[in-house]
């Protein structure tokens, strides 16, 4: 990342900004930091905000604006879990860990929650989430899910719905029955991120927009080039997720990929289209392996998501295929007016499960959430801190997570990636 004039891209969120924080000076010297944060999104947000709390004094930089990477694009649903099946982490770590890491995954939502209520952070937060099965094996696996769940993790919040319990949820026949999480729920991501922000600031924390870091040199103190400056730091987190540039951490740059993810916005639907839609305002995700995503803005908009992309190109046809799987769901909204279209990435894992770790002794990493980040960032962020702070237990447990490159080197990882996510789609179709 090089350019100096990054901006968020046009998006509903960012017509709907409630939070004052920056704009933030470039970086034109050097400074003298006990951290460096590289990326400004919510994990290097939340890192700074739990460092600068700590009594750290914390330098942050962002390549563009802060919420400029998924952070101010996604879909904003918080969720207990991973972006993997808790039985993967299961098989790599053992029982004991998995359940950990399932309990840390719960805190990451309570957290949520109590960053926006110590902090005053208008972002919309609502409670209620529905995991929807689209075909009859979804419905066993879904089920399994729960048991597992209630069994083996102590989380008996979850409630199969279907036929008319489920239609008070919603209003569609596309989804034979879906889990209910009452933990779950949904906010505005770019208002949550730029409260952290303004938080941190508030904190102490120094904030450099449009100061993208394009060098790490380890090292006793550790320093961080940007164009314009230089800090030295102590220690140094990369917390870039999918926007990366290539080169900050190149060992782990096979452990990344970026997909594109796409959003719409409608026109505020009216109270009458609400109750054929969303009445009980839940967030919902469908359980396909390329899912599509929904939920409503506080005034009333149908934010939906889904469609992928892994090179860099828009799928054809996006709008048109957004439309028509908006109203195979909801008849009612057949025609409906879209005020916003726009796009992010998702940075994923070959596991899809988040990768922690350290490079040397002073430099620290969290990214690869794999679409499922947003208030396990926020953790990650505390994870962070305490580590930073001498206490790694935590962090180390997400860190033992192995993590592989994706198969195919530098040039054939996308093509493959491309291929295997055609199969899916093909078996989402069956
Ligand atoms: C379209 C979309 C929908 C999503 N929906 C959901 C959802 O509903 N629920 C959910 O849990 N998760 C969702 N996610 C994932 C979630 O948003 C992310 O996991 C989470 O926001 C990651 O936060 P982050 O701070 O690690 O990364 P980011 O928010 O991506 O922040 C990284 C920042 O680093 C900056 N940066 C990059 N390189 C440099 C550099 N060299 N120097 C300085 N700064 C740099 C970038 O500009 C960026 O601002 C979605 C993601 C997308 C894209």
């Amino acid at each position: 990342m090089t350019s100096a004039a990054l901006h968020r891209p046009a998006s509903y969120y960012q017509d709907s900004i409630a939070v004052t924080a920056g704009p933030f000076p470039a970086l034109e010297e050097s400074r003298r930091a006990d951290v460096c944060i590289i990326g400004g999104g919510v994990t290097g947000c939340s890192a700074a905000l739990h460092l600068a709390e700590r009594g750290y004094s914390v330098v942050l930089l962002e390549a563009a604006e802060v919420g400029y990477g998924a952070s101010g694009r996604s879909g904003g649903q918080i969720l207990p879990g991973l972006g993997t099946d808790i039985a993967t982490v299961e098989k790599a770590l053992g029982k004991s860990r998995a359940r950990d890491i399932w309990e840390m995954s719960r805190e990451s939502v309570r957290l949520t929650a109590a960053l926006i209520e110590r902090h005053g952070i208008p972002c919309d937060l609502a409670w209620g989430y529905l995991h929807a099965a689209v075909k009859s094996r979804h419905v066993e696996e879904l089920k399994a899910f729960q048991a597992r769940l209630a069994t083996d993790y102590d989380y008996p919040a979850l409630q199969w719905l279907e036929g008319a319990s489920l239609q008070e949820h919603v209003v569609t026949n596309a989804y034979p029955g879906a889990l209910y999480d009452a933990e779950g729920g949904h906010l505005h991501p770019l208002n949550y991120t730029l409260g952290l922000a303004r938080a941190a600031q508030h904190a102490g924390v120094r904030i450099h927009e449009h100061s993208p870091a394009v060098e790490v040199h380890p090292g006793q103190p550790a320093q961080v080039a940007t164009p314009g400056g230089r800090v030295t730091a102590d220690y140094v987190i990369v917390s870039t997720n999918a926007y990366r540039g290539e080169g900050l951490l190149p060992d782990l740059d096979g452990r990344i990929m970026r997909a594109a993810n796409y959003m719409i916005a409608t026109e505020p639907l009216s109270e009458a289209q609400v109750a054929k839609v969303l009445p009980s305002n839940d967030a919902l995700s469908d359980a396909n392996f390329v899912l599509d995503y929904y939920r409503l803005s506080a005034d009333r908009r149908l934010i939906y998501g889904g469609e992928v992309s892994y090179d860099g190109r828009e799928p054809r046809q996006l709008r048109e295929r957004m439309d028509a799987k908006m109203a195979r769901l909801f008849p009612v909204l057949e025609g409906i007016g879209i005020d916003y279209r726009w796009g992010g990435d998702v940075a994923i894992t070959l596991n899809r499960a988040p990768d922690f770790g350290r490079v040397g002794s002073n430099v620290y990493y969290a990214h690869g959430y794999s679409g499922h980040g947003m208030s396990l960032a926020g953790l990650a962020g505390q994870l962070l801190a305490e580590t930073i702070s001498g206490q790694s237990e935590r962090f180390d447990i997400f860190a033992a997570m192995p993590h592989r490159s994706f198969p195919g080197g530098k040039w054939l990882r996308t093509p493959l990636l491309v291929l295997a996510t055609q199969f899916y789609k093909l078996r989402d179709r069956l």
